[in-house]
């Protein structure tokens, strides 16, 4: 009993002083500009005859160092670049300067690009944090043993702070779980100026497991400004005058997403707009399948038509192309839409149950398919232990691995990709 009623009151006090954390009253709206890429990482790149060589790096600090004079005449706000140089600052350098400075909004600006030397494929999109991303923060708290958004006032505070204690995990989940909305709303407002504003298509809100936004105790999202293997993008992104574009169109999307902030009384990261009600996550991640068939497309393969994100899911024979994962509705439709009007005019969302663990049968990562047998010096078979290999209709197909759910074979895949093995397909298997 006593026991009980105690954590009941370290609960109410962990939320008290949360949100008055968050509430801060009076002090400057703190925006953290990321310039993607920089120095020895220049990012996506194209040449063209006319344009010359067209960089991510450079294009990307152009546009923030624009964003952030238009900022800084306002002395509402206060800028922090991650780098106002050509230099390269590490993702969690990156992560580390905004969470140290107790931001009010992270954004990160890039340039996109598919796979092949140039494209059809042409607009921006914007990306918040994926819908596996608030259980990850969750592990990371757990794991350093500390909250990254508390400072040292905060820390004296939280003195008989236990990040391992659920009442502690509850806490940070109720604020995790705001930033997914206030994300959402900033990228909104950013995609509607850019094909409002500046006539550009907007590919929408997308979610996605990237590390810079993975770390932060903010709204954050993380822009692409277009293709850079599109040509029209390209000398779009290339232009002074366009570059202005992109940055006023953003700074607009955030003096709006202040406003917002602001009428709803400076709770900050979970604001209300009259006009459009707050989204709340759905309880099942949602994918768009684009196609089934029974060849195996690599990711930059024309047949996907350019869209990046795609998991392919082998059942009985045949490939499962999906794209984009999402716990938001409105997300799951604004991919749905990009997947149509890329040509999957049957493309349709599929619902999953997160982690959910198979009753029969297991995942397993199917890791190459050849003709001949790998050689036992082989990369793949030189990198990885217990790849079993099996042949069919005169074909050897290498697998790895056995997960009860498809987010650990997705894991996996991500770890065997860091590794250099790449192209690899999760395969679902019923036995
Ligand atoms: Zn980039």
């Amino acid at each position: 009993m006593i026991t009980h009623s105690f954590s009941i009151k370290k609960y109410f006090l962990l939320f008290f002083v949360l949100l008055f954390t968050l509430s801060g009253a009076q002090k400057k709206f703190t925006i953290v500009l990321d310039a993607g890429h920089g120095g020895t990482d220049i990012g996506t790149n194209r040449k063209y005859s006319d344009l010359g060589t067209v960089r991510e790096k450079d294009i990307t600090l152009a546009i923030v160092l624009k964003l952030g004079k238009m900022l800084e005449k306002d002395k509402d706000y206060k800028v922090i670049y991650t780098r106002k140089f050509d230099e390269y600052p590490s993702l969690s350098e990156r992560t580390t300067l905004a969470n140290r400075s107790k931001a009010d909004l992270f954004l990160s600006i890039h340039v996109n690009a598919s796979p092949s030397s140039s494209t059809e494929t042409n607009g921006t999109e914007t990306f918040i944090q994926g819908p596996n991303q608030n259980r990850t923060n969750l592990e990371v708290a757990k794991a350093e043993n500390d909250v990254i958004y508390l400072d040292e006032k905060d820390r004296e505070m939280f003195a008989s702070y236990d990040p391992k204690s659920p009442e502690s995990l509850i806490a940070l989940k109720i604020q995790q779980s705001k930033y997914l909305e206030s994300s959402l709303l900033i990228g909104s407002l950013v995609e509607e100026n850019f094909s409002g504003k500046d006539k550009r298509f907007s590919r929408g809100i997308k979610q996605a497991d990237l590390h810079v936004l993975r770390m932060n105790a903010m709204p954050s999202v993380l822009i692409e400004t277009g293709f850079v293997n599109n040509y029209e993008d390209a000398s779009y992104l290339s232009s002074e005058k366009e570059q202005n574009d992109i940055a006023n169109s953003i700074f607009d999307a955030i003096q709006k997403f202040k406003k917002a902030l602001e009428r709803n009384g400076g709770e900050k990261g979970h604001p209300k707009l009259a006009e459009k009600p707050e989204e709340k996550p759905l309880k099942n991640d949602f994918r768009i399948l684009l196609m089934s068939s029974p060849a195996k497309y690599s990711n930059d393969d024309p047949a996907l038509k350019g869209l990046n994100y795609i998991l392919t899911i082998k059942e009985n024979g045949f490939y499962k192309y999906y794209y984009g994962t999402t716990n938001l509705a409105s997300v799951r439709d604004g991919n749905l839409k990009t997947a149509r009007d890329a040509g999957f005019k049957n493309a349709t969302s599929i619902s999953f149950i997160p982690n959910q663990k198979l009753g029969m049968g297991y995942y397993t990562l199917e890791i190459a398919v050849t003709d001949q047998k790998l050689s036992s010096n082989s990369y793949i078979l030189n990198s990885l232990k217990d790849v079993n290999r099996d042949k069919e209709n005169s074909k050897f197909y290498y697998t790895y691995g056995k997960f009860t759910s498809l987010e650990e074979a997705i894991k996996t895949q991500k770890d065997l990709e860091g590794k250099g093995v790449k192209n690899t397909v999760v395969q679902k298997v019923f036995k």
